[in-house]
């Protein structure tokens, strides 16, 4: 596989994604086709752009004719690009629709009359839904409950079902929440720690009970490499393995890590839905591909929270535009 079309790449995984296929040496082609939404940057793939190996595309996956020049010309695909944010799928449903269903069978239906010899179809751990206890494996029923997670199952069983009716070998990765530089300040830890950089203070939902898990990106990525080289078309992978915080716990965390005291802390009501801990299995794309993840959170949040400090004129919205879905 040496021609490979990233969907999403100016986004934050994509990018650390492409970076890190460009480090290898068997790679004649890494082309990013991303349409550049609010989400996406080109400077995310500053440290690519003087390789001759990058090809960009601005363009979209739902444009047909262009997927399927674009699929023709390449080995394989890993499929990042999505509407990505919890609370705008709350505040309205229907982009997340589009772009993580539609956009994905668009490309499903491309591949299917390519050549095409991996389909990575990158997901979430929140498909699962919540877990009051254990750990979902990759047989867990799914179960999710916002629209952005029901988009992404949806997108799952449809990758899934390309691969049993047609053939299209698609693997299917499913991560815990990401966190590491270039990710747009409306996820909790950039969000919060650009708010504190400027002195502002942050709002937790309800008492900051919820449970996640965090993975470094680079984490994830490792893992979605080893299944790009290695995965078994049809299988599913959870990649897990990062550090599970409540809410409340994470923050303390950003606040050390930023200078602030618990004096810049604001507790607002819960939404309406907000799953109270996630929580996977990942011992299968461990005991298969070798995964293991290396960077745990309290070892790399300062150099996250360093990132934004140095790059604060990155963001055009004042933080606090971003926004929030905070009840019905
Ligand atoms: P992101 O929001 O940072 O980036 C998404 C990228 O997709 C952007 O560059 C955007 O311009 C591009 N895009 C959006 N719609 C497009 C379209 N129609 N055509 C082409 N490009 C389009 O997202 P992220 O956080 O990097 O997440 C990447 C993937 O990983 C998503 O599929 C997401 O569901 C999944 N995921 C994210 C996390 C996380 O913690 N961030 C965790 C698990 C899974």
């Amino acid at each position: 596989m040496q021609k490979i079309l990233v969907t999403g790449g100016a986004g934050f995984i994509g990018s650390h994604f492409v970076n890190r296929l460009l480090q290898r040496t068997d790679i004649e082609r890494v082309t990013v086709l991303d349409l550049l939404t609010y989400a996406g940057n080109p400077a995310n793939l500053s440290a690519a752009w003087d390789s001759p190996h990058l090809h960009f595309v601005h363009g979209d996956i739902l444009d047909r004719p262009l997927v399927d020049s674009l699929l023709q010309r390449h080995d394989a695909v890993v499929h990042f690009a999505a509407e990505s944010h919890v609370d705008r799928s709350l505040l309205d449903a229907r982009g997340f629709l589009t772009t993580n269903v539609t956009g994905t069978q668009t490309l499903l239906e491309a591949a299917r009359h390519a050549a095409i010899e991996k389909f990575v179809h990158v997901s979430t751990d929140e498909v699962y839904g919540p877990l009051p206890t254990g750990c979902a494996t990759e047989d867990t029923p799914l179960r999710p409950t916002v629209p952005y997670a029901a988009s992404k199952a949806a997108s799952d069983l449809v990758a899934l079902s390309y691969q049993q009716t047609y053939g299209v070998p698609v693997c299917v990765t499913r991560s815990s929440n990401n966190f590491g530089p270039r990710q747009y300040p409306e996820k909790v830890i950039p969000r919060f720690v650009t708010l504190l950089l400027q002195g502002e203070p942050v709002t937790i939902h309800g008492r900051g009970q919820h449970v996640r898990n965090w993975l470094h990106v680079e984490d994830n990525c490792a893992g979605i490499e080893l299944v790009l080289f290695g995965g078994v078309p049809g299988q599913v992978y959870n990649i897990g393995g990062g550090t599970d915080l409540t809410t409340a716990a994470l923050t303390e965390l950003i606040l050390t890590a930023c200078g602030a005291g618990p004096g810049s802390v604001r507790y607002i009501p819960d939404r309406q839905s907000n799953d109270e801990r996630y929580a996977m299995d990942w011992s299968k794309i461990a005991g298969t591909l070798g995964y293991q993840p290396r960077r745990p959170l309290r070892d790399h949040l300062a150099e996250t929270v360093a990132w934004y400090r140095d790059h604060a004129a990155r963001w055009p919205l004042p933080v606090d535009a971003v926004p929030t879905y905070a009840g019905k």
